[in-house]
């Protein structure tokens, strides 16, 4: 089937074989595809009825192809093929590091102006197309090792090195605005479109990449602000945002163990019959004088602050507490289960499995309609108190989910090192199916899922066609607006009992 490539093979195998590692060996396939094994040797030399090197290879090339279909997806931009946010920040980390002083680092942050005036107007297509060349007309202004990203839905961030000041790299932030202030051609019509900036330079030597983007976007607000089209260098005194923060974290900190936090659910649907299997808790903020808040905008704080571990105690609690009402009380509805969000930091606490165990105890519920949702940047940390603390929630019967699989990538190695039970498809592979690099990647993390024995969940399914696509691929379980948004406790009740569809 295979035919061997051209290795000294006695020296490889012996060597192989005497550390007992596995390597890898690239073979010719005859339809002639390269595949990789991953390959054991074991010397049977002196086995007389082998007499010879056993090796023991499984093919593992679908699964390396995958490995750099999610790292690229990881860090780029789909519609533009641009750096994310993510790479752009390590890039500009790498930048500051090598900067020893004699130069200026700066972070420009661009914004289109009324871009959602275009989408409306002319519908998503067109806006795509106008973000495209958006990308391309930046990138035609950037010098050699000036980098662009594209860090939001059309805010695009630039990163450059100047040897002579900040003036020079005042003049990068105004050709990019009179590049993109020319007239777009599209539809059969001309745009004209216009852009702000906002500029940070690192003054200060030991600023980090998130701050001295930060700054960025801070001056990028008030250039929109002052009336937009222009640029505006970052100034400290326009750091009101960051007090703002500490006033909201002071008021978290007195709103967790109170009513001004509440628990939604959102079902999670076998999407063959639209049954419901279960719900996600998600946690919103009712603040006395913003309104609702959420997540979004505050678990990133209660992280920051420490305040996370009792934040999600409580979600956890109330969760089990509903879950145990309805499961008692609602015919039919024994074997529901909740899945509860846990944040990075929990992990690492002794007391979180004795923690957890309590809560369910309280509820009077067994482990098993428990499951903990852990994103998957998180499992990146292999420490011992990490692993282990997974290990013995799953020895209990506690349920783990890998959440918003493929956007935390850094290496896949994690999968192997610890165990579980389900993988959430983040939703921007399912918002992107329609691409086929997504489709692949879909593709192949069911398949992977099924050789772990994981279930498959996709997340973010937000049209009927979604959900039968995925229905197609073998993905079987699904969560999104479709089928309903996160809503109240007792809303979710009469989603159970009046037998309302979910869906459609
Ligand atoms: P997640 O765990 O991945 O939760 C799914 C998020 O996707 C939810 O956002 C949900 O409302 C949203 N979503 C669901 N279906 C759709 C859809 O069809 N389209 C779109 N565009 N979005 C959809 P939400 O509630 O804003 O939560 C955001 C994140 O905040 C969660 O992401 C989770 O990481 C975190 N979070 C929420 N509650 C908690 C909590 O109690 N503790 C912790 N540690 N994190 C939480
Ligand atoms: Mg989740
Ligand atoms: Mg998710």
């Amino acid at each position: 089937m295979f035919t061997a490539c051209d290795i000294d093979w006695n020296a490889r195998l012996r060597e192989a074989a005497t550390d007992g590692r596995t390597f890898e060996f690239g073979f010719r396939h005859t339809s002639g595809r390269w595949r990789t094994l991953e390959t054991v040797v074991t010397d049977l030399r002196d086995e007389p009825a082998v007499g010879g090197f056993v090796l023991n290879a499984r093919d593992i090339t679908e699964r390396l192809e995958m490995t750099k279909d999610l790292e690229y997806a990881a860090t780029h931009d789909r519609l533009t093929g641009l750096p994310n946010r993510t790479r752009m920040v390590s890039e500009l980390d790498e930048m500051l590091s090598r900067n020893a002083g004699g130069s200026t680092v700066a972070a420009i942050c661009i914004d289109l102006d009324d871009f959602r005036d275009i989408n409306d107007s002319l519908g998503q297509s067109t806006g795509d197309d106008v973000l495209k060349e958006v990308s391309a007309r930046i990138k035609s202004t950037l010098s050699y090792g000036d980098n662009a990203a594209r860090i939001g839905a059309d805010e695009f961030a630039v990163i450059v090195e100047r040897g002579h000041g900040e003036d020079v790299v005042l003049e990068v932030a105004e050709t990019i605005l009179a590049v993109l202030a020319e007239p777009f051609h599209f539809a059969d019509r001309d745009l004209n479109l216009s852009a702000s900036a906002g500029l940070a330079v690192d003054h200060s030597r030991d600023i980090d990449a998130e701050s001295l983007l930060r700054n960025s976007i801070t001056a990028l607000h008030e250039a929109k602000r002052e009336g937009r089209g222009r640029v505006v260098r970052f100034e400290h005194s326009m750091r009101t945002a960051s007090s703002d923060r500490l006033e909201l974290r002071g008021d978290l900190a007195r709103a967790i163990g109170t009513d001004q936090l509440v628990v939604n659910y959102q079902p999670i649907v076998d999407m063959d019959t639209n049954e419901i299997l279960g719900a996600e808790a998600l946690v919103r903020w009712d603040h006395p004088e913003r309104g609702r808040l959420s997540p979004a905008l505050f678990v990133p704080l209660a992280e920051d602050s420490g305040l996370i571990g009792r934040l999600d105690a409580q979600v956890r609690a109330q969760a089990l507490k509903d879950l145990s009402g309805w499961r008692s009380q609602i015919p039919g509805k024994q074997d529901l289960t909740v899945s509860v969000n846990l944040s990075v930091g929990e992990l690492h606490s002794d007391d979180l499995v004795a923690t957890v165990l309590g809560d369910l105890r309280s509820a009077g519920l067994p482990a098993s309609a428990l499951v903990l949702e852990v994103t998957e940047s998180n499992l990146l940390d292999d420490s011992d108190t990490v692993r282990s603390q997974m290990e013995s929630l799953r020895t209990q019967g506690v349920r783990l989910a890998v959440d918003d699989f493929g956007t935390g990538y850094s290496s896949l190695g994690y999968i192997d090192r610890f165990e579980f039970d389900i993988l959430k498809i983040d939703r921007s592979f399912v918002a992107g199916l329609s691409n086929r690099t997504n489709q692949r990647i879909v593709t192949a993390v069911l398949d992977l899922a099924s050789q772990l024995n994981a279930k498959v969940v996709a997340e973010g399914i937000e049209t009927d066609s979604q959900r039968s696509t995925l229905l197609e691929m073998g993905c079987l379980i699904g969560q999104g607006y479709w089928f309903s948004r996160p809503v109240a406790a007792e809303q979710f009740r009469r989603l159970l009992t009046e037998a309302v569809k979910v869906g459609a």
